[in-house]
C-alpha cells in the first residue's frame, strides 16, 4: 500500500488501467517528491505527473476529463518541453487542431536533458507519456528541428499562439545571495548548468560549483563533474548542500553522496571573484577569505527564454493583422521554476483556452462558512 501511493498521485486510475490492459496510459510516477516536498512546505499539493492533483475540488480538474473545444481554434505551441507537452495533450483531448513546433532534434526540452544527468532516467517519463498520448492524435501535429521566427509565428496562421521556449540557466552567479554579477564570471572560465549539460567542460584540474540554488541542479553538477574526474569543492551560501531538498526528503542523500565521491563542502560560503582560473571565495561566518584553484560553475538561477514574445508583443497591430486571438507565455518561459509548475502551467492553459475569466472572482472554488454570531 506504501509503494503504491505515488504512483496513485500521479495517476489515481493506475488501478483501472491496468484492469484494462491500457499500461500506455498510465502516468508513471517520476520520484521526484514534489508531492512531499509541498505537504511538508504546507503548500496545497503538487504533482509533477499529475497536474490535476489536489485541485480536483478546488477547480474541477478531472485527471482523465477535460471539456471539449468550444470553438474550432488552432494552436500553435512554440517549445516541446514539459509546458508545452502538457498544453498540446490536452488541447489536443479537447479537440483543437494544435501544432508542436521545436526547435531541437528531440522533444522534451529540460526533461531530456537533466534525465540524462546520475539517476534523473526517470524525468524522461514526463516527455515519454505526453509524446505517447499525443501520437495517435490525428488533431496534434508535432515538428521537430523547426525553430520558428517571429515572422514566421505572424504567417502561420494560428489563432492562439502559446510560446513554451524554456529558460536559461546564467552563469553570471546573480542569485539569491548575490545581487551583482561575480567579476570574472564573463571569461571562458565559468560555466553554466546548460554548458555542463551540452558536454561543454571546464578544462580539467579543478572546479568550484557555486549554488544557490539550493534544490538538485548544484549538487548534480557536482557528481558530474567528480565522476568526469575533476577535483569539486561545492560553495553554498545555505546552511547546507542542497538546502531545499530537505523539504523533498533528499538532502541527506545528496551529502552523503557527495562526500563519498571526495566533493569538498563549503556551506556558509560565497564567491568574491575568479581570476586567472581562482576563485576567491569567503566565509559568511567569519568574513575569513580563501580560495581554490580552477574553473567556476555558478548555479544560481534560470532566465526566460522571452526574446520571441518581445518581439511579438512589441507590435500589437501585426498580431491582430495576422488573426492572432492569444498570445501567451507558459512554464519556464513565463517564469521559470520546477518541472511541476511547468507541467501546470501548460495544463492550465488549455483549460482554460476559449474560456471566460471573471475578472473579480478567484481562479478556484472557496467554502462560504455561515458564522452564527452568538448562537
Ligand atoms: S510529485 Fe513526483 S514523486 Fe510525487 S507522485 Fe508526482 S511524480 Fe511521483
Amino acid at each position: 500500500m506504501i509503494c503504491a501511493a505515488r504512483p496513485s498521485i500521479a495517476d489515481p486510475f493506475l488501478p483501472k488501467k491496468i484492469k484494462e490492459g491500457r499500461v500506455e496510459d498510465i502516468r508513471e510516477c517520476i520520484g521526484c517528491n514534489i508531492c512531499a516536498a509541498w505537504n511538508n512546505i504546507s503548500a496545497p499539493i503538487r504533482c509533477t505527473q499529475n497536474p490535476t492533483m489536489g485541485e480536483e475540488w478546488r477547480k474541477g480538474w478531472h485527471p482523465e476529463k477535460i471539456a471539449p473545444k468550444s470553438t474550432d481554434s488552432h494552436v500553435l505551441v512554440v517549445g516541446a518541453g514539459p509546458a508545452g507537452l502538457e498544453a498540446a495533450h490536452q488541447l489536443g483531448k479537447r479537440g483543437y487542431r494544435v501544432t508542436l513546433a521545436e526547435t531541437a532534434a528531440q522533444a522534451g526540452g529540460r526533461v531530456s536533458r537533466e534525465s540524462a544527468l546520475p539517476n534523473l532516467n526517470a524525468w524522461a517519463r514526463v516527455r515519454d507519456y505526453r509524446l505517447g498520448q499525443i501520437a495517435p492524435m490525428v488533431n496534434v501535429d508535432l515538428y521537430l528541428n523547426s525553430e520558428l521566427s517571429a515572422n514566421q509565428i505572424l504567417e502561420f496562421g494560428a489563432d492562439h499562439v502559446a510560446l513554451a521556449t524554456g529558460a536559461t540557466w546564467r552563469r553570471d552567479g546573480v542569485g539569491r545571495h548575490l545581487r551583482k554579477p561575480i567579476p570574472g564570471a564573463d571569461s571562458s572560465n565559468s560555466f553554466s548548468p546548460d554548458d555542463i549539460m551540452d558536454g561543454k567542460l571546464p578544462e580539467k584540474g579543478s572546479v568550484v560549483v557555486y549554488d544557490d540554488d539550493h534544490y538538485y541542479m548544484g549538487g548534480m553538477m557536482a557528481e558530474v563533474l567528480a565522476g568526469e574526474g575533476y577535483q569539486v569543492t561545492l560553495v553554498t551560501p545555505g546552511l547546507c548542500v542542497s538546502s531545499w531538498t530537505e523539504h523533498s526528503l533528499e538532502q541527506e542523500h545528496i551529502e552523503k553522496r557527495l562526500v563519498g565521491i571526495g566533493v569538498e563542502i563549503l556551506p556558509r560560503h560565497s564567491v568574491l571573484s575568479l581570476s586567472d582560473a581562482v576563485v576567491q571565495l569567503k566565509n559568511l561566518v567569519t568574513g575569513e577569505t580563501l580560495q581554490r584553484p580552477g574553473s567556476l560553475v555558478p548555479v544560481t538561477m534560470r532566465l526566460p527564454n522571452d526574446a520571441l514574445y518581445d518581439k511579438l508583443v512589441a507590435d500589437q497591430g501585426k498580431l491582430d493583422a495576422a488573426g492572432i486571438k492569444s498570445l501567451r507565455r507558459i512554464g519556464d518561459c513565463f517564469g521559470p521554476g520546477t518541472i511541476a509548475a511547468a507541467v501546470y502551467e501548460g495544463h492550465r492553459y488549455a483549460r482554460e483556452l476559449d474560456t471566460e475569466a471573471n475578472p473579480d472572482g478567484v481562479p478556484f472554488k472557496t467554502v462560504k462558512y455561515d458564522l452564527e454570531l452568538g448562537g
